[in-house]
Formats: structure tokens, C-alpha cells, sequence
């Protein structure tokens, strides 16, 4: 079997590998030549838009999937004449923009912060005296790891904000006074069948995700139940297939939708290592029509973004319990180059193995993952 990615970037690349045991062979489609699928695929380089690679991409494939949600919808539909497309378009379409995904997220019952869309300055100026300060600006779209984001604390910052990031769709958020942040990672079949991973906490710098724990401490029967609730509404309603995600805010009076994700996602890279069968291998196994494995989780373990410069390779596995994933993408400052997963039996000694990676996890931050 020959499975399709549209995009080779480091998911493509824990796709290709978690693969390989099943015996699948795999086809990327990327605009950049030096990926980090580049040594280990079949890479047709090109852009998403550019019909002569399109033209290519799927002779020979059994199913197309996509690592990257900023894929043009066009290109899928086009691709999807051709060789069957998992996770389906409308979820591509819907998680492309954030106001469709607030907008799905209340339709089916599941709290977004509040949102009000802004597509002028009058209508920021009014939208603010709405919903309060402080309030997040967002673009509606190819926002991602914070960028497209603006904060407005107060008045002054509502021209600034505008100067920002004027001139494309936006949407204005309330800002939620969350307690941590959560993911619910799961998986749907062909037939179906969901499975859900154990909630996730996750912690943010800058707008982008630095450490995981994995599965999240102090989770209450309610918050697991409303978390796995959402997503079996959003994946029943597009009837969904694959890995999706779902990023919460956890408040006092429950959870709040951030964004969702059609895809394998950071916080799940823990799953390699700590869960039964990885958000991988569950991806490749839906899309193409397989059993699902076990979602149950096996110890526990802290996921620590490489950002900027790798640390050395031996300290790191000095220290029990870690496995180092390299994407083999050049350093720069800010951008993901690989993760650390540290696994241990207790969530006190999974703890104490990531204090051990101080100073490691990261150059300095800016822009350009
Ligand atoms: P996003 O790109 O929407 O995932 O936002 C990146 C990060 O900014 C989130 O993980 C939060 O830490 C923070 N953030 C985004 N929106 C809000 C909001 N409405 N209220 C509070 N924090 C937010």
C-alpha cells in the first residue's frame, strides 16, 4: 500500500516512520526540496497550487493524506477525483478558518471564547466595547504557533492592533482567564469506531507549544467526559476520519475550544513512546481502513520541544527514560527542529527527568517554525 501526504514537514516525516513496520511505502508533496521526508520518501517537490506536481503526486497511491492544514482546498478536491482523501475536506475547510471552526464548535454545543468576526477598523472599535479588554485579534486565517495574533490590554492598542494585522478577515476573542491548557487527541475508522487519548496538558511560549504532559494530572471524570464529548460531535458531524484534535482552555466553569487541528498533532508526540499505539501509526492505520489500536497510555512521560539548536545528542540520552526525535531540519532561531520525550513510570519521576533537561530546550525564540 501507497500512502499520499500533502506536506513533508516533521509529522510527514513520524508518519513516513511509524509506516514502514506495516510495511507502507509513502509519497510526499512539498514546495521545499530540503524537507524533512527528504531522505527517507518518494518527494514530488512543488506547490500545492502547481498543477504539474499535482499532476504527478498520485499515480500509484491507495489513499492521500494531509500533515499540514494550510493544504488549498482546491488541491484536495482535486486530488480527491483521483485516490481517496482522509481526513475529509470539509474538516480541512473548517479548521482553516477560525470563525467556521467557532462557528461549528457552537453549533454543536461545544463553548468557544466568546468571537465576534472583524473585518474593519469601526467594526474592531465596537467589537472591543463588546467583549472587554483584554481580547485577542486573530486572523481568520493561516495563523499558527501564535502568529497572526495581537493582544489588546486597553484603548491604545486598538490602532496598533489594527496596523498589525488589518486588512484580512480577523475575528476578535475575549480573553479566557484559563486555569492550563488541555488537548484531546483521538481517532476515528472508516467505520466509525472513535478512540480517544488521554487528555493532554500543554504549555506555550510565545504562542508555541514547548512542553506536553502526558496523560494530564487532576483531570476530573467531568472535564474527561466533556473533552471526549466535543470531539465525537465534531468527528460524527464531518464524519471524520483519522487523527483529530481539539485545543481547550480549562476554566473554572468548564472547558473552552480553542482551535481543532485535521491531523496528528505535538501534543500527541508522546504517544510514541507512551501510549499503546502512537497518533501515527492510529492516523495510517483510519486512513486506510485498518483496525484501530489501543489509545490506552503506558506510564508516563514529559514532551519537550527542541526550538532554535539541538542540544547534544549524548547528554540528552544521559538521562533516563529519554528518546530524542531530530526532524533534520536546520537550525534557526524559533523554529521546531526536534522533541525529547522523557517517559518514566510516575508522573513525580517523569517530572524530575525533564528538570534534568534545563538549559537544553531551546535557543532563543522568534519567529519562523
Ligand atoms: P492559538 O494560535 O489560537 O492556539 O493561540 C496560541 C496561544 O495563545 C494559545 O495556546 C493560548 O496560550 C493563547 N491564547 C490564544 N487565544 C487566547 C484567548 N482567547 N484567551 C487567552 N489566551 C489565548
Amino acid at each position: 500500500m501507497k500512502v499520499g501526504v500533502l506536506g513533508g514537514g516533521q509529522l510527514g516525516r513520524m508518519l513516513a516512520l511509524a509506516g514502514y513496520p506495516l510495511g507502507l511505502r509513502f509519497r510526499f508533496l512539498d514546495p521545499a526540496p530540503e524537507s524533512p521526508v527528504e531522505e527517507l520518501a518518494d518527494l514530488v517537490v512543488g506547490r500545492f497550487d502547481d498543477l504539474d506536481a499535482l499532476a504527478r503526486f498520485p499515480a500509484g497511491l491507495d489513499v492521500i493524506t494531509y500533515e499540514f492544514e494550510n493544504v488549498p482546498v482546491e488541491a484536495a478536491r482535486h486530488l480527491a477525483r483521483q485516490v481517496p482523501v482522509y481526513p475529509p475536506i470539509a474538516a480541512l475547510e473548517v479548521s482553516q478558518d477560525r470563525l467556521a471552526e467557532k462557528t461549528l464548535f457552537t453549533r454543536l454545543g461545544i463553548p468557544p471564547a466568546p468571537f465576534v468576526p472583524v473585518d474593519t477598523l469601526d467594526e474592531l472599535r465596537t467589537s472591543v466595547v463588546r467583549l472587554g479588554f483584554p481580547a485577542v485579534l486573530k486572523t481568520r486565517r493561516l495563523g499558527y504557533d501564535g502568529k497572526g495574533q495581537f493582544l489588546l490590554r486597553g484603548d491604545a492598542d486598538v490602532s496598533l492592533a489594527w496596523q498589525a494585522l488589518g486588512g484580512v478577515p480577523l475575528v476578535l476573542e475575549g480573553f479566557v482567564r484559563f486555569e492550563r491548557e488541555l488537548s484531546q487527541i483521538a481517532v476515528r475508522g472508516r467505520t466509525g469506531e472513535v478512540r480517544f487519548y488521554p487528555l493532554v496538558e500543554n504549555h506555550h511560549q510565545g504562542g508555541i507549544l514547548r512542553r506536553s504532559i502526558a496523560p494530564a494530572a487532576g483531570v476530573t471524570e467531568a472535564a474527561a467526559n466533556q473533552a471526549a464529548e466535543a470531539i465525537r460531535k465534531v468527528m460524527d458531524h464531518l464524519d471524520y476520519v483519522g487523527v483529530l484534535t481539539i485545543e481547550f482552555f480549562q476554566t473554572a466553569e468548564g472547558l473552552v475550544a480553542n482551535e481543532m487541528a485535521p491531523r496528528v498533532h505535538n501534543s500527541g508526540h508522546w504517544t510514541i513512546e507512551g501510549a499503546r499505539t502512537s497518533q501515527f501509526e492510529n492516523h495510517l492505520r483510519a486512513v486506510l481502513g485498518l483496525p484501530l489500536g489501543s489509545t490506552e497510555s503506558v506510564g508516563h512521560c514529559v514532551m519537550v520541544n527542541l526550538i532554535g539548536e539541538a542540544p547534544t545528542t549524548a547528554l540528552v540520552l544521559a538521562i533516563p527514560g529519554a528518546h530524542m526525535h531530530l526532524y533534520g531540519k536546520k537550525p534557526r532561531p524559533g523554529r521546531k527542529i526536534g522533541h525529547v520525550t522523557l517517559w518514566a513510570d510516575t508522573p513525580e519521576e517523569a517530572s524530575a527527568r525533564q528538570a534534568l533537561m534545563a538549559g537544553m530546550e531551546s535557543g532563543p525564540a522568534s519567529p519562523g517554525a
